[in-house]
């Protein structure tokens, strides 16, 4: 396997086989993210990864999971990337599930039938960096897109027929913006309707913009309370009926798990539990 640099999946994709499809992350441009900042962005050409494909399917009697890595496989030229989905219902007959993740500006770019196409071939779930539903947000830490283009990607992903996972970073807002950045979240959320809610919490890493910003005072990170009621504010508003929420990531204060909507109130109640009883994970959101 021609494995490059540092290769990241989510926390899901743990079992899967990791296909490099592509090599860095064709936005890169977010301040609070470092992990392709290594990397200049490029592709594996169809015949790398049918190679490697190979080798995999020569390595492993069984694989039913496939993860095409790296930030934003849907980059990659659909009748391209269609060879490869192919090759894989040939070589992998038993993979249950093949997942990438996307960028907002891939799945704009691509049309509504170039997504119903892909997901015909085998293309059945994806990764979706919301961040924030707060423009101000957004804008601050350079995503590249609005919320409204973001809700649009998820909606024409939805509409294909994916199982759709968002991502959601607590404390993006920082203590200034922490209620926007809650509020809006869950009305993009709502408007998304993804399949799984995904929560992480920043960690403000060293060489990106944003730490400069936190060294420098004009980024103020929330403390773990702070953080919770951001979470719950956020809880209360979200509006998805059948969503997996899940803050199982090491970067979280507390293990958050409930379905929406029914779930709800119990996942408000899990909060106040760990906010009244100060039984919360210690962590450090920078390595300072
Ligand atoms: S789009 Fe995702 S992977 Fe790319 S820079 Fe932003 S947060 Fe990082």
């Amino acid at each position: 396997m021609r494995y490059e640099g540092a290769v990241y999946r989510p926390p899901s994709e743990a079992y899967s086989l990791i296909l490099q499809v592509t090599v860095g992350c064709s936005n890169n441009t977010c301040t609070f993210c470092n992990m392709y900042k290594a990397k200049t962005f490029h592709i594996h050409t169809v015949e790398e990864v049918l190679e490697d494909l190979q080798e995999a399917r020569d390595m492993y009697t069984y694989i039913d999971r496939i993860f095409l890595a790296d930030g934003d496989a849907l980059v990659y030229k659909t009748e391209d990337l269609l060879k490869i989905l192919d090759a894989i219902k040939r070589l992998v007959p038993e993979c249950q599930r093949v997942s990438s993740y996307a960028t907002p500006r891939s799945l704009l770019l691509k049309s509504q039938e170039e997504l119903d196409l892909l997901h015909e071939h085998g293309l059945s779930m994806l990764y979706l960096g919301l961040e924030s539903g707060c423009d101000e947000v957004l804008a601050h830490v350079h995503k590249g897109a609005t919320a409204a283009e973001i809700v649009l990607a998820g909606q024409k992903a939805k509409k294909a027929g994916y199982t759709l996972s968002v991502t959601i970073l607590s404390g993006l807002g920082g203590v200034e913006k922490t209620r926007e950045h809650a509020l809006d979240t869950a009305k993009a959320l709502s408007e998304m309707k993804p399949d799984y809610i995904g929560e992480m919490t920043l960690n403000i890493i060293p060489g990106t913009k944003l730490y400069e910003e936190y060294k420098n005072g004009t980024f103020v990170m929330p403390g773990p309370v702070e953080i919770l009621e951001e979470t719950k504010r956020m809880i209360q508003h979200i509006d998805d009926e059948g969503a997996v929420f899940r803050s199982n990531h090491v970067s979280n204060y507390v293990n958050i798990r409930g379905t929406f909507n029914e779930g709800r109130d119990d996942m408000v109640r899990q909060i106040d539990r760990a906010i009244s009883s100060g039984n919360f994970r210690v962590r450090h959101y920078t390595n300072m």
